[in-house]
């Protein structure tokens, strides 16, 4: 038996060996070890994170926690969908509960994508959702986006009779952009009840605008809706990966069905219900992203830059030119950005916003780079 490896590699499922993998925002550590830095003297602003680092009740609630270790967790999470069914009006058996939002995704693709059908996305949308798509052997529907946001016009008319799902963002990420009530209730009556329409609100807890579609009020209207929410943001659980769906039970029966048993772990489940009860954290999460996007803003104003205008706690900032020479100087400057090139945005670098003092790091270099000449 001679070895075959390029055969055996053909018989990938098809579209996996051409899927680009996620690129991920440096790690500090990484930059520290590549640039000889001290990583306590490094900015990272790459990965939309909470710069408010983590609540106390969430490590009291994982200290609590520690003795149960040797224990498989609650592979239905019972307590996390209580509380999340309190907090926000559902009955537990509307939820899935995700190792972060974007297994949840995966699920989705898993349960209603295989070959020969689609899913529709925006340009610019989410690099997780053509991932998730082509995982399972699918066909990405891809649509120009309108002002850098999603056409949401366009996107109905992009579905055809092989469409099943449909991945919206809002706000997406990594351009910031919102859609409003009134335009995706539009969207909702274009689409036909049998495809599946995936509201991805990983930012929902930053937005303040009263346009803003709450896709778990809407669920009872639409019930071939699934709204995905993360612990990974505004409650400041990255790391720990919880994420979650709401939608009609039937569709949820889905999703757990494909479900890993023991996908979210016990610390996980401990620490996002003390995080869902920990209000004061949130607010102070969104104020400090609101006082943060104005020092930003101000900031590139004063430089003459132009910023795709975001609903999230980032900002897709335009350099007018390719950006890599840039990002590299903020590099070796100890402040991490992210390029968004792979999305097809190679003049901007998008900028999570952080704490007042981490804002101002970037706003340093970025008054002392050149952009008009070598920078
Ligand atoms: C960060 C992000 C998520 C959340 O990912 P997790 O797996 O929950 O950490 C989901 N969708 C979008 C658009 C995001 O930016």
């Amino acid at each position: 038996m001679g070895s075959n490896i390029d055969k055996l590699v053909q018989n990938a499922v098809p579209g996996v060996a051409k899927l680009h993998p996620y690129q991920p925002g440096k790690p500090v550590d990484e930059l520290a070890r590549e640039l000889g830095l001290n990583p306590d003297d490094i900015v990272k602003l790459a990965s939309n994170e909470n710069p408010l680092g983590p609540s106390k009740r969430v490590l009291a609630a994982i200290e609590a926690e520690l003795p149960e270790l040797t224990r498989y967790p609650d592979g239905n999470g019972f307590e996390l969908k209580q509380a999340l069914s309190s907090r926000f009006d559902l009955k537990p058996n509307q939820i899935t509960l995700g190792n972060g939002s974007n297994d949840v995704l995966d699920l989705i693709a898993r349960a209603f994508l295989q070959p020969g059908t689609n899913a529709v996305f925006s340009q610019y949308a989410f690099a997780v959702y053509p991932i998730s798509t082509q995982a399972v052997g699918a066909d990405l529907n891809m649509v120009p986006a309108k002002d850098y946001g999603h056409d949401l016009s366009a996107m109905a008319k992009a579905i055809n009779s092989q469409t099943r799902v449909v991945f919206l963002a809002n706000p997406n990420n990594p351009t910031g952009t919102m859609f409003g009530r009134d335009e995706f209730r539009t969207f909702m009556t274009e689409v036909p009840g049998d495809v599946l329409v995936v509201l991805d609100e990983a930012y929902s807890e930053y937005v303040s605008d009263e346009n803003y579609p709450d896709g778990i009020e809407l669920l009872t209207d639409y019930s071939n809706l699934v709204v995905t929410r993360t612990f990974s943001k505004a409650y400041g659980l990255a790391s720990l990966r919880v994420g979650w769906a709401a939608s009609a039970p039937e569709i949820a029966d889905l999703l757990n069905r494909v479900r890993q048993p023991f996908n979210v772990d016990s610390l996980a489940l401990a620490a996002a219900k003390a995080a869902l009860a920990d209000v004061d954290y949130l607010e102070a999460g969104k104020k400090l992203n609101d006082q943060g996007l104005i020092q930003i803003t101000e900031a590139l104003d004063a430089k003459g830059l132009s910023y795709i205008p975001t609903k999230g706690n980032f900002i897709a900032v335009d350099f007018a030119q390719d950006t890599a020479a840039i990002n590299q100087a903020f590099l070796e400057k100890g402040v991490i950005l992210r390029p968004i090139a792979n999305y097809g945005l190679p003049n901007h670098l998008r900028v999570s916003i952080g704490t007042q003092e981490e804002n101002q790091r970037f706003i340093t270099v970025l008054n002392e780079l050149d952009l008009n000449g070598e920078s």
